[in-house]
């Protein structure tokens, strides 16, 4: 048939959902922009790259294992995490990264008719696949830049299936202490299945952090989701896993797709595992990478929101979409933040302290004006711009 068209196929629910666009290679980016090289402070990876335990199993892997199925349910990765978190192998579920993880959870949980309730400014996959399932997804405004949990048990009904809390948030870096977390966790035990997505736990090192994994035993309602794509450098593999109680685990494999996860990550994520030596260089990188940022914003005169984790988001005078492109032509990707509903924001990864110093020099020569000129005076004579 001559006019037929798939939008007569499509339910509502996936009528009104845009696709997300990822962003280019490098290469087609850098002609597009003119620039020689390209530092990605966008997606909060890691710049020290995998353990070098990892990176070793990366470089002995052998071609012919490539035409061996992978285990099916990541066999000796779910033994080695029962075993550093003193669970049970079956506690754990391996996906595709995190992203898979998060949609197993909503397809065991949720029909037609059901919601689930998280914030309007954090990690956006959570809202995404609910949406494009065609379930409700009931966003609660941050308050004070963190996890409002009295406005989110007052979003709950009769047709809540699922809580996610972002700890710490993606992109604010807030998190829930200890107390807070048991106290909701008090409150939803019993009725609701609540997930505590800790993609950026390992950069914490404060004492009231909750590590989710120690809280399960106490509630059955918990799932903890973790990744392998931010401390230990694999995002690249694609590797991520969730954390429950017995009961909870075993519903949720029945949606769980077997031999998502390739051989090459279940190695390289055992491997990376132990290497608690990567997560301290990691974490000075990062520290080191914050207070340079904080002198020279406060220097631009740009508001920071930082917290935990491996970035922080910087609030522009001007578009963000704009900041972008000039960024760009400067060798320098940023994550505009219009889009996760902070407008005029960019959120940047920390990383190496050149990647650091370019982005600042970048982000000073772009800024309207005023300010452009006020850093050029307070650069040191004869220093060079790129
Ligand atoms: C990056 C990220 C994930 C997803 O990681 P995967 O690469 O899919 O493992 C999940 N949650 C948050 C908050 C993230 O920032």
């Amino acid at each position: 048939m001559k006019d037929w068209s798939p939008e007569k196929l499509l339910p509502d629910h996936i009528k009104k959902f845009e696709a997300y666009i990822p962003s280019k290679p490098d290469a087609e980016l850098m002609k597009l922009y003119g620039c020689s090289r390209i530092h990605r402070l966008n997606n909060n990876e890691n710049a020290l790259g995998p353990p070098p335990a990892a990176q070793e199993v990366l470089r002995d892997f052998s071609p012919e294992n490539a035409a061996i199925y992978p285990s099916g349910d990541a066999f000796y990765l779910r033994c080695k995490l029962a075993e550093k978190f003193g669970m049970s192998p079956e506690q754990f579920l391996v996906g595709n990264g995190a992203n898979e993880v998060i949609s197993f959870v909503i397809k065991a949980f949720c029909e037609q008719g059901d919601n689930i309730i998280t914030a309007d400014k954090t990690f956006a996959v959570y809202e995404w696949v609910a949406q494009f399932s065609g379930f409700e997804a009931r966003l609660v405004p941050l308050k004070d830049y963190a996890f409002d949990d009295q406005g989110m048990l007052a979003q709950t009904d009769e047709r809540t299936k699922i809580l996610f809390i972002c700890n710490p948030n993606n992109p604010t870096g807030t998190y829930w202490n200890r107390d807070k977390l048991c106290n909701f966790l008090d409150k939803t035990v019993g009725r609701w299945v609540v997930v505590v997505d800790e993609a950026y736990c390992e950069f914490v090192d404060k004492e009231d952090f909750p590590h989710g994994m120690a809280l399960i035993a106490q509630y059955p309602n918990l799932v903890v989701f973790r990744t392998f794509s931010k401390m230990y450098g694999l995002a690249g593999l694609r590797i991520g896993y969730l954390a429950g109680s017995r009961e909870v685990v075993d519903v949720v494999r029945r949606t769980c797709v077997v031999y998502s996860v390739n051989t090459l990550a279940q190695q390289a994520a055992l491997a990376a595992l132990d290497d608690d030596g990567h997560i301290l260089r990691t974490r000075k990188m990062v520290k080191e990478g914050k207070e340079y940022l904080r002198a020279e914003l406060t220097r631009l005169g740009l508001p920071l929101i930082m917290g935990e984790g491996n970035y922080v988001m910087i609030k522009l005078p001007m578009s963000d979409t704009l900041a972008y492109r000039k960024l760009m032509k400067k060798g320098v990707m940023v994550r505009t933040m219009t889009g996760f509903r902070f407008p005029n924001h960019i959120r940047v990864t920390i990383s190496g302290m050149e990647a650091m110093k370019d982005f600042v020099e970048a982000l000073a020569e772009i800024l309207p004006g005023r300010r452009a000129s006020r850093i050029a005076t307070l650069r040191p004579a004869g220093a060079q711009s790129r």
